[in-house]
């Protein structure tokens, strides 16, 4: 995405907490977000940006159902570039499920998937936890949270055409809660559980994401600039957070 074309967006800051967690705390037009969305994405600048060996530090979530199931190694992660080119430095590696949470290959449909799908930014981690705690403590039965693409571990394109940007740690695919629970993608929207799935989507515009695409078939909605439909995204949401 080129920011330079990018018309003013409402400034998110993020809050932070003490114990090292970060909490959170102009319209654009459809062919704007296709476009952003859509860019080519050449060889991406990687200088630097290969996966290191790890030298984080694991440190217990600060999330009460998440504690027990979720041994996250938290970096001090950094996105490169922009999300249709770009890379991520020392890239945080979502588990592949918890207690609130389902990791979600959408290649092979199916769960968990391949952690080399599951890196991002140690903030959008912490954004996603988060979320999926909330969303479980405040929906009582709702199936957990679905999550699919991410980033690769040091970035860069997702090999053949699947996605265009995800290239930076700033990226989520969160597909939308089914009507009957199931834990899986849904196919048509009418498997969707709409009401879940714009809590969902208020979740993360709260959380401080600069867009949530979501599907021209859903009448999923939110603030003007922000929450945008977006085809290809009547079974999943695309949130995507800013850059610092
Ligand atoms: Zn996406």
């Amino acid at each position: 995405m080129n920011t330079a074309s990018r018309p003013s967006l409402p400034h998110y800051r993020l809050r932070r907490r003490t114990a090292g967690f970060t909490a959170l705390g102009a319209t654009l037009t459809m062919l704007f977000a296709v476009a952003a969305l859509g860019q080519g994405a050449p060889q991406a600048a990687r200088a630097g940006a290969q996966p290191q060996v790890l030298a984080g530090s694991y440190e217990q979530t600060p999330f009460t159902l998440t504690r027990p199931y979720v041994g996250v190694l938290w970096r001090d992660s950094r996105p490169v570039g922009k999300p249709n080119r770009g890379a991520l430095i020392r890239g945080t590696k979502l588990p592949p499920q918890g207690a609130t949470f389902f990791s979600w290959d959408p290649v092979r449909k199916r769960s968990p998937s391949p952690q080399s799908r599951r890196y991002a930014t140690d903030r959008l981690i912490r954004v996603v936890l988060r979320v999926a705690d909330e969303y479980a403590r405040a929906n009582p039965g709702a199936p957990r949270l679905a999550i699919g693409d991410l980033s690769k571990p040091g970035g860069g394109r997702f090999a053949g055409a699947f996605h265009a940007s995800h290239q930076n740690g700033l990226d989520a695919d969160i597909y939308y809660p089914r009507l009957d629970r199931r834990e899986r993608s849904p196919w048509n929207v009418t498997d969707i559980d709409l009401k879940l799935a714009q809590d969902l989507v208020d979740r993360f515009v709260r959380a401080g994401a600069t867009y949530v695409f979501v599907g021209p078939r859903t009448p999923l909605k939110g603030p003007r600039g922000v929450v945008m439909a977006l085809p290809r995204h009547d079974n999943h949401m695309h949130v995507r957070l800013p850059p610092g």
